[in-house]
């Protein structure tokens, strides 16, 4: 068929037509084809995704759903028990029946470890409202992490005693590192929560590590247990607010599997980063990583003297003093370009 057909008016007896090549037409059609092809399967994709979206959001909202309502109903359960064993053994020693001294000191202990476990629990629980509401604030300041640790192990120390634990320490001096910015509240929440539960998941093995130390521009607190350990599986997802692991050993433990959700969001509003190894049956070590304080990176303690040229150098040993002030000269502009 002509695209046009024309009489001409100047020469009445001819006539102009215009038609196309059939092959043009042929391979325009399976042009035109396969666009319209390409656009349904587009199409398809588009909504094979948006339903596969779909039902991955609903799955999630229902798994967190059924790990809240898990939650809530064994919540009561979890705060009852430390508060019964609190009530039982004030009870027996307010009556007076218990007349040998280190029984009575043996209770006391029980009741400031309970009390410890209770506190510690209602924390979570109001943090993970705070932090559900966002209405988490940290305020924070420079502090000495080593001291802070301390904190966190002076807290918890009654509590491992009274459970027989051995807490092993190797934290430096007060001053030995610069600070990091931390709110400390928050930050010996997150150690006492890290030694309750290397306490709660190691009761056959207790044993227990606390270190801090230095690498680079960061400061290392770790906490490590002889436990039951946690499956490689689970270890992205111990982290996950309501997350407990399955197997029979955890579940004997009580729990809200809020702890570590709650300290991962406080180190990580620190800039910080934690970090878990574990084996199972072998025991867990949980680091957590803070970055000191700027300024205080590159000088430490900060009236330390600048090393002078002089102290450098030493006629014996030239090329390797003049490397020193160079490699010193570099750090010190790096840290007045970030300084601004
Ligand atoms: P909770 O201890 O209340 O269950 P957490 O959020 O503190 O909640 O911990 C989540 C889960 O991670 C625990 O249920 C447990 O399975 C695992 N877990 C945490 N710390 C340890 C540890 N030190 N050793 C073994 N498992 C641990």
């Amino acid at each position: 068929m002509p695209l046009l057909s024309k009489r001409l008016e100047m020469l009445p007896f001819w006539r102009i037509t215009v038609r196309r090549n059939p092959q043009t037409i042929a391979s325009s059609a399976t042009q035109r084809s396969l666009l319209l092809a390409g656009l349904i399967a587009l199409a398809l994709l588009g909504v094979a995704f948006g339903a596969v979206s779909t039902f991955r959001f609903v799955n999630q909202s229902l798994e967190l759903a059924s790990l809240k309502s898990d939650f809530l109903s064994s919540i009561t359960h979890e705060l009852k028990t430390p508060l019964t064993s609190i009530q039982m053994f004030s009870e027996m020693l307010s009556l007076g029946r218990i007349k040998n001294d280190e029984k009575r000191m043996e209770y006391y202990k029980h009741i400031t470890s309970e009390s410890i476990r209770l506190r510690g629990m209602i924390d979570d629980i109001l943090d993970f409202a705070r932090s559900e509401a966002g209405k988490v604030h940290y305020v924070l300041s420079e502090a000495d992490f080593a001291e802070l640790v301390q904190d966190a192990l002076d807290i918890f120390y009654l509590s491992a005693e009274a459970k027989g634990f051995e807490i092993k320490s190797d934290l430096p001096d007060f001053g030995e590192f610069p600070p990091v910015d931390v709110d400390r509240e928050a930050m010996v929440r997150v150690f006492v929560n890290l030694l309750s539960n290397a306490v709660k998941y190691s009761l056959e093995n207790p044993e227990i590590s606390v270190q801090v130390k230095r690498d680079g521009h960061l400061l290392l607190a770790s906490v490590a247990d002889k436990g039951v350990g946690i499956e490689s599986k689970n270890l992205e997802k111990i982290f996950d607010k309501f997350f407990r692991a399955g197997d029979p050993l955890t579940r004997e433990v009580s729990g809200t599997g809020l702890g570590l959700s709650l300290v991962h969001g406080i180190v990580r509003a620190h800039d910080g980063d934690i970090r878990v190894t574990s084996e199972k049956n072998v025991g867990s070590t949980f680091t957590v990583a803070l970055p000191i304080v700027e300024d205080y990176r590159d000088k430490w303690p900060p009236d330390a003297e600048v090393p002078t040229q002089s102290e450098f150098t030493s006629s014996e040993d030239t090329s390797h003093s003049s490397a020193l002030m160079n490699s010193e000269e570099q750090t010190s502009s790096a840290v007045d370009e970030q300084g601004g």
